[in-house]
């Protein structure tokens, strides 16, 4: 960890309201939260705790509604929608816990997805290289349908860091799989983002996988409690 260069993500009182028929509520309450470059960080907490509102926040996939949140050195309360399109592309891989694959797309398609939009020539090579390294270079052309859950998250997996994302963010990946594919699918990612020094902030129920990252972040009502 190189504790000299600028955070990967710095959040300072970070909140977050949702607007609904009954009011606004409020699901992040003020979170704190500094993540230095290819820190592996765990976030735990009950369900409806704000897991999933925090890695939407860090991704830029909600806009804050207070506070301050850097995420590569971009104000994420300044930067325009079209700009967070953008580093969700470049800087930041993402990985939910329903794969969220194209369905009409190869593993190959969706896995070069973040390249191709971003217009890059390589993407192709570049994307099969990466499905190799997930061990899925015999599956390039099958479509999600044709994957096993394990197989679709590892294709996830490889969109996600593609393009060589300084920080993934991973929302409960193996939540939909079983333990010994869970087991597998961490193992791909664990490699990756420690091979490339990238950030990984990684929403997990599993004890066992929290205390094998760098450090644990505990959510309840939407504020951090250790
Ligand atoms: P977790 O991932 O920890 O289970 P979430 O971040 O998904 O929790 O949700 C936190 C709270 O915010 C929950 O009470 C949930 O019902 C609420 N919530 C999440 N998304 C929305 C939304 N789009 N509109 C209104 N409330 C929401
Ligand atoms: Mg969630």
């Amino acid at each position: 960890m190189d504790f000299t260069a600028s955070p990967v993500v710095q959040l300072s009182q970070a909140r977050l309201s949702y607007p609904t028929p009954e009011g606004e509520i409020d699901v992040l309450n003020g979170i704190d939260l500094q993540v230095g470059p290819g820190e592996i960080v765990a976030v735990t907490g009950p369900s409806g705790s704000g897991k999933s509102s925090l890695i939407a926040v860090i991704g830029g996939l909600e806009p804050l509604s207070g506070g301050a949140a850097q995420v590569l050195g971009t104000d994420m309360m300044l930067e325009s929608e079209r700009g967070r399109t953008l580093m969700r592309r470049r800087d930041i891989g993402i990985v939910f816990q329903a794969y969220h694959l194209v369905p009409s797309m190869t593993a190959l398609q969706n896995a070069a997805l973040p390249l191709t939009l971003a217009g890059e020539d390589d993407a192709q090579d570049r994307a099969k290289a990466m499905l190799e390294r997930v061990g899925l270079g015999h599956r390039l052309t099958h479509r999600p349908s044709a994957l096993s859950g394990g197989e679709q998250q590892r294709v996830a997996i490889a969109r996600a860091f593609v393009a060589a994302p300084r920080l993934v963010l991973a929302d409960e990946p193996t939540g939909n799989l079983d333990q010994r594919t869970g087991e597998v699918v961490i193992e791909t990612m664990f490699e990756l983002a420690r091979s490339s020094g990238t950030a990984l902030l990684l929403v997990t129920h599993d004890p066992a996988l929290a205390a094998r990252c760098d450090r644990t972040l505990v959510i309840e009502g939407g504020r951090v409690v250790s």
